[in-house]
């Protein structure tokens, strides 16, 4: 489901993103290759919904955990293409 739209599709319809520890704190990344393994967050390939989900802090909530999502996510993913709404 994506965390920003909240729209169910297919994991691999989406772009996965995990927390990692990057000195000290956790910070969510994109997972380019899907295995970075942690809890998976997930969007669909559109920059609308990565910025909805960092406003609604969406990747601390699916993570569970205080996590530091910066802006720069919402450059990780494609310019909208792939949106079916
Ligand atoms: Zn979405």
């Amino acid at each position: 489901m994506c965390l920003g739209c909240g729209r169910r599709a297919p994991q691999h319809d989406l772009v996965r993103f995990t927390a990692v520890v990057r000195e000290g704190a956790l910070v969510v990344v994109r997972d380019h290759r899907g295995d970075l393994g942690g809890r998976g967050l997930y969007t669909c390939r559109a920059r609308e919904c990565v910025q909805r989900a960092l406003e609604r802090r969406a990747f601390a909530r699916g993570a569970r955990a205080q996590v530091t999502a910066g802006a720069g996510l919402v450059d990780e993913v494609g310019d909208g293409t792939g949106v079916s709404s």
